[in-house]
């Protein structure tokens, strides 16, 4: 299953992979971070999408998962997920961002796309502790592909080095 499984480090925008998932919020409005960097590669054409969406389905809570069109990135299309805000561990944030990750596997897969690109969803101005959150990432992926043969192939995608060389190295563990 690892061999389906890839770490890339940089600019999730720039990836030409079927589908990439944003850390969006709830309101699903853009933001700062990983979403900002999304909705500025993509341009108006993906927030006229998120609107339509809220618009039609209103918020998007913590681990559920909603799909767009990609605007002008490489990507075919947006996943926007909702990660766990940290608040100390004791409020489900572990399954909240299990949940992110295998909403995102599944709507990947109903739509037939191959490739998919993660970035570390609730890691920055979420708060979730780096280590705990890679590990989630990690074993959600890896048991999800070993059950389903979509998406084939997915990247994490680490925006410094540190974040890097931690997935390396549980990915390595598993192996
Ligand atoms: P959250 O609100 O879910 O914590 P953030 O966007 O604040 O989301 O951070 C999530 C992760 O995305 C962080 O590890 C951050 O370093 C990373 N990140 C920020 N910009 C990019 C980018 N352009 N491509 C990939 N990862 C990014």
């Amino acid at each position: 299953m690892l061999s389906r499984i890839e770490v890339f480090q940089g600019d999730i925008t720039t990836l030409h992979v079927d589908v990439l998932v944003n850390a969006a919020n709830p309101s699903l409005m853009g933001g700062g971070g990983v979403d900002g960097a999304i909705h500025r590669a993509a341009g108006p054409a993906l927030l006229e999408a998120c609107k339509l969406v809220r618009q039609q389905q209103g918020e998007c809570a913590p681990g559920q998962a909603v799909i767009t069109l990609a605007g002008d990135l490489p990507a075919k299309a947006v996943i926007h997920t909702v990660g766990p805000v940290w608040q100390g561990g004791d409020h489900h944030e572990a399954r909240i961002l299990e949940d992110a990750y295998r909403n995102c596997l599944n709507l990947a897969a109903a739509n037939g796309y191959k490739t998919l690109a993660f970035p570390a969803i609730s890691t920055g101005v979420y708060g979730f502790p780096r280590v705990a959150a890679a590990e989630i990432a990690v074993n959600t992926v890896s048991d999800y592909l070993t059950r389903k043969s979509l998406p084939e192939r997915v990247y994490f995608v680490c925006y410094d080095e540190e974040n890097t060389r931690l997935y390396q190295r549980l990915l390595t563990q598993r192996g």
